[in-house]
């Protein structure tokens, strides 16, 4: 009895070795191929970069055709800027960035990247001028330099080590036992948000696109790594054209444009100061906001 259940044991345990590899598998596909509707056309060209300049043009939306996620939304990010969007949850921010990298088909309008229509070009050569730092990173169950180097297939070691300086990684990944080889991921060591978000701008770094998407985490990190993180993402951005989906207004107001989006449409847009001299929807989201962090600094003296 007991040879037998050795083996099967050992069976169990393959198993579920096989079944965690088809899950990073699946998750990495929810991530980067969410959905394969989208085909290229035959013969479609590859994109031609010049700054990344992105423009969406009367662009509408429904992942149910009962229900419209997105209307009628014109906006232009020129090259080298950096553009936010905000609004309530469930506004359409994130829908913005699964349209621009072609996730979906836009239902009406269209999207185009340095004045090409991204219908009309290999989604390839589109997904490779767009980075994406994510809410939340997906790491693979592998060493830490995979995940990295995941940014670009055939990267160096020292392309990797590289990358992770400029992530203002490295010295963390020097102070574990097996430096760049240490297992992450679910199986491995686990890291932290803010750990996590910095290998995904490493991957980032490496893969060098000319167009960034950054789609805040909601839940803020401690104070200290957020703006750590928020300084690595301001030279990440330099002279890449950017979006990002911001939940927290303090980190945008260095952006060039602000798009306030609710219930799908653009109700406004401007300057951080633009738009809280304008008084509207935006300056009232400002003021709660300031009013919430007042609130939470209050708690942390009271607990102090
Ligand atoms: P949050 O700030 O909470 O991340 P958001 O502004 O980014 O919200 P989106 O994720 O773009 O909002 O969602 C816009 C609307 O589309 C929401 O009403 C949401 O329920 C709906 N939606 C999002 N993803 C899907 C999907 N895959 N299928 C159907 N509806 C969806």
């Amino acid at each position: 009895m007991i040879q037998l259940y050795i083996p099967l044991n050992f069976l169990g345990v393959i198993y579920r070795e096989i079944k965690q590899s088809l899950a990073d598998i699946e998750r990495m596909f929810g991530l980067l191929d969410e959905h394969q509707e989208v085909q290229d056309k035959p013969g479609a060209p590859e994109l031609a970069v010049q700054g990344g300049a992105i423009e969406f043009r009367n662009v509408s939306f429904a992942y149910d055709e009962r229900r419209v996620v997105i209307k009628d939304l014109s906006f232009n990010v020129p090259a080298g800027q950096t553009v936010a969007v905000v609004g309530h949850s469930g506004a359409g921010k994130s829908t913005l960035s699964r349209l621009l990298y072609r996730f979906y088909e836009v239902s009406d309008g269209d999207i185009r990247i340095d004045g090409q229509d991204i219908r009309e070009v290999q989604q390839v050569s589109l997904r490779k001028s767009i980075g994406i730092v994510p809410q939340d990173t997906v790491l693979f169950n592998d060493t830490i330099a995979y995940n990295i180097a995941y940014g670009r297939p055939g990267a160096t070691q020292s392309d990797v080590e590289r990358a992770a300086k400029a992530a203002h990684i490295h010295h963390f990944i020097e102070t574990l036992p097996d430096g760049y080889q240490t297992p992450v991921g679910e199986r491995g060591l686990k890291l932290s948000g803010g750990e996590k978000q910095r290998v995904a701008i490493a991957r980032t770094i490496l893969k060098n696109p000319a167009i960034l998407i950054f789609d805040e985490a909601t839940s803020a990190l401690d104070s200290h790594s957020e703006q750590a993180i928020q300084q690595e993402l301001r030279e990440l951005s330099r002279n890449r054209t950017t979006l990002i989906i911001a939940h927290r207004l303090s980190t945008i107001v260095h952006a060039d444009q602000i798009l306030v989006m609710s219930q799908g449409e653009l109700i406004e847009r401007g300057s951080h100061q633009e738009l809280l001299d304008k008084g509207g929807a935006y300056a009232r989201m400002w003021a709660t906001q300031q009013h919430q962090q007042l609130e939470l600094s209050d708690d942390g003296n009271q607990m102090a």
